[in-house]
């Protein structure tokens, strides 16, 4: 299912402006495609033999709805849906070609390894990639191997719930992991896609945020308002707080050579002078004193 056909003077049409039982184009694999939709159901066009090798044949009603979403969101005329970029071969979910922007919206079942690709193919034209992951399947207490990616790689997503009938939002939701999984979640932050921000223009965090922020600091170059690095200012201190410590409650559990130097430079001066008295200090002089005691009884 897709939003864009090439009509028979192979110009794009939006399937709000075609008409039923009339033959069209489609714009990834070249197959017929025609109009459907009603009251109930947004026009979009399908595939009249279904071609499970066209990328835009696999999507559903809930990914067209998002994208319709974002087109209603972006500032008039300036998104494009089902933007085919040829030099890669790829045709992106919403393209915001002043910005250099790309939407990715992820509802279906996606490999890190696709996520990567896409990921190198845009930035090789100039475009970053913000991937916006449907919690239906993404966002759960299992990261996905794909998430992982983003994670571990610092690549700006979000996560949406927005259902058939466009009702939802677009939000952030840090998580503090470990060993793939979702220990801990502040509460969702809705975001606005239409108001990227920067970091450059605002003044550096210097109050306490959480680690996974500081990564987000100094891996992401775009975010939006609501973001929680953009607005850590104005959350809940408390909340932020409890995380704070939840974050710290879990390095502290795992072996200091399990800290990258990263991790140990950005914590607190308290809490690192008490790591390298744990772990360099005290327990080594335990070790001695077992050692002397066991040999002293022998
Ligand atoms: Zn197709």
């Amino acid at each position: 299912m897709q939003l864009f056909a090439y009509d028979l003077n192979e110009q794009r049409i939006f399937a709000k402006e075609a008409v039923k039982q009339c033959d069209y184009r489609c714009i990834e694999c070249g197959k017929i495609i025609r109009l459907r939709g009603g009251l109930h159901r947004q026009p979009h066009f399908f595939h009249v033999q279904p071609n499970s090798a066209c990328r835009l044949n696999g999507k559903g009603v809930i990914h067209l709805t998002i994208q319709n979403h974002f087109l209603s969101l972006l500032p008039q005329g300036e998104a494009i849906l089902e933007h085919p970029f040829k030099a890669i071969n790829r045709i992106a979910d919403v393209a915001w070609i002043n910005k250099k922007l790309i939407f990715e919206i992820q509802y279906s079942p996606i490999t890190a390894v696709e996520i990567k690709a896409r990921n190198i193919d845009y930035a090789s034209l100039g475009y970053q990639v913000i991937w916006i992951m449907h919690d239906s399947r993404y966002n759960q207490d299992k990261l996905s191997a794909a998430e992982d990616f983003l994670h571990k790689n610092n690549q700006p997503h979000y996560f949406t719930n927005i259902d058939e009938i466009g009702q939802g939002i677009i939000y952030d939701q840090p998580a503090l992991l470990s060993k793939g999984l979702r220990i801990a979640k502040l509460p969702a932050s809705p975001i606005n896609p239409s108001i990227p921000c920067s970091i450059q223009g605002l003044a550096k965090q210097t109050e306490e945020i959480p680690h996974v922020l500081r990564k987000r600091e100094r891996g992401w170059k775009i975010f939006f308002q609501g973001d929680y690095l953009i607005e850590a200012k104005q959350k809940d201190p408390i909340l932020l707080k409890d995380f704070i410590a939840k974050e710290d409650a879990l390095i502290c559990r795992a072996n200091l050579n399990r800290i990258t130097m990263e991790q140990f430079l950005s914590l607190p001066l308290g809490k690192g002078l008490f790591l390298v008295w744990k772990w360099w200090i005290a327990r080594p002089c335990i070790a001695i004193m077992r050692l002397i005691l066991e040999r002293s009884c022998k």
